[in-house]
């Protein structure tokens, strides 16, 4: 009996302090990465302003609005949708910390669902940051899951069923940001984030919105714009002014059938062009080895040469991998030339956006240098 007792004594001493160290680890995950702002930053103001229901929660989050000294069009940029997509986010704070506006006004939310920064997939054994060296020393990032925190919403149904269209999808879903749109005022907490968005793109009239993904090199739509119907016109003069640049992008036409997705319901329900784009994360691909720090910045994994060998992926992969610094200036190269087109095709759209590197200058002076030091 006594030895017993003992036994059960040291295991529930353990198991405390299993817990006890787990929960602090996911307590730290609450903490936002610092966003250093650069001086073309105007205001910074909150989703809550565009709709009160989200002050106070998790699901509330910082929007950075860099005013042009002209008047002009109005964009605005999605990071963070899926926290588990660091190029979107990156592309953000890189815009947030360098951009200069000298016609209109840019709008940039770096952590769009905030609540998925603050923890992991369950079972996908990702890093809870990444560490990027800056010129004179370093800075970190969340790396986070694809959906909202089940500590800002839970449980899942065991469907989850779109609001406006009643389509069906599996349960987990539910937390999904880009299933969610174009939200709905007395929904979920995603729902209501989602409305959030949409809010602050009807009331401020933006022209152009584009949300900044990744996906698996597996995956079909990979290096791709996807765009809504009203938007397709930017969209394709943006990918042949690209080709121009030597960047193969493909182009697709958001699916009318596929909902809840922001290319799809933000062009339905705001006048916004809604545009959506995907670069290639290893980091979240399923055929992918060890998750960690190292596979997020670089995107070298080894199964995926093979992969590539045997035709089972849809964009070209060698020893060089993907490096985080190619993937973001995919999206802002890209972002460039969206804005540019609107700007050309609707001159009182036009956008000037100044001091923002592109793919090249990304690719040779790395991500680091375009990242402000913190304040001592
Ligand atoms: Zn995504």
């Amino acid at each position: 009996m006594r030895g017993n007792k003992t036994t059960g004594t040291i295991l529930l001493v353990c198991s405390l302090a299993i817990a006890f160290i787990a929960g602090k680890e996911f307590k730290k995950m609450r903490e936002p990465e610092p966003i250093i702002k650069g001086s073309g930053v105007t205001e910074v103001k909150m989703l809550s302003d565009y709709f009160s229901e989200l002050k106070g929660t998790n699901a509330d989050t910082e929007i950075y609005v860099m005013k042009g000294k002209e008047e002009g069009g109005s964009a605005l940029v999605l990071g963070g949708t899926h926290g588990n997509e660091p190029s979107g986010i990156m592309s953000a704070v890189v815009l947030i910390e360098n951009a200069q506006l000298e016609k209109g006004t840019l709008y940039v939310i770096p952590r769009t669902n905030n609540s998925g920064l603050t923890h992991n997939d369950p079972q996908e054994g990702s890093p809870q940051r990444f560490t990027i060296k800056t010129k004179n020393g370093e800075r970190w990032f969340r790396y986070g899951s694809r959906a909202t925190n089940p500590l800002d919403q839970w449980p899942d149904p065991d469907v989850y069923i779109h609001a406006s269209s009643g389509q069906q999808l599996s349960g987990n879903e539910t937390r999904n940001i880009n299933r969610a749109y174009p939200g709905r005022p007395d929904g979920t907490t995603t729902e209501k984030a989602a409305y959030g968005i949409a809010e602050l793109i009807r009331k401020d009239n933006i022209d152009m919105t584009v949300d900044l993904h990744e996906a698996s090199p597996e995956y079909p739509v990979i290096n791709a714009i996807v765009a809504h119907d009203k938007a397709m016109g930017i969209a394709s003069t943006a990918v042949m002014n690209l080709e121009f640049e030597n960047i193969a992008i493909g182009l697709e036409p958001s699916p009318v059938t596929l909902r809840g997705l922001t290319h799809r319901e933000l062009g339905d329900f705001t006048n916004t062009y809604a545009i959506l784009m995907e670069t290639a994360n290893p980091a979240q691909g399923r055929l992918r080895g060890k998750t960690d720090e190292a596979l997020v910045l670089t995107g070298i994994d080894p199964t995926y040469v093979k992969a590539q060998k045997l035709g089972r992926l849809f964009v070209p992969y060698d020893e060089n991998g993907h490096p985080l610094e190619e993937r973001v200036g995919r999206h802002i190269t890209s972002f460039l030339e969206l804005v540019k087109s609107m700007g050309e095709l609707e001159p009182e759209k036009e956008i000037v956006i100044e001091n923002v590197p592109v793919i090249g200058d990304l690719m040779e002076n790395g991500l680091g240098h375009y990242l402000n030091e913190a304040q001592k």
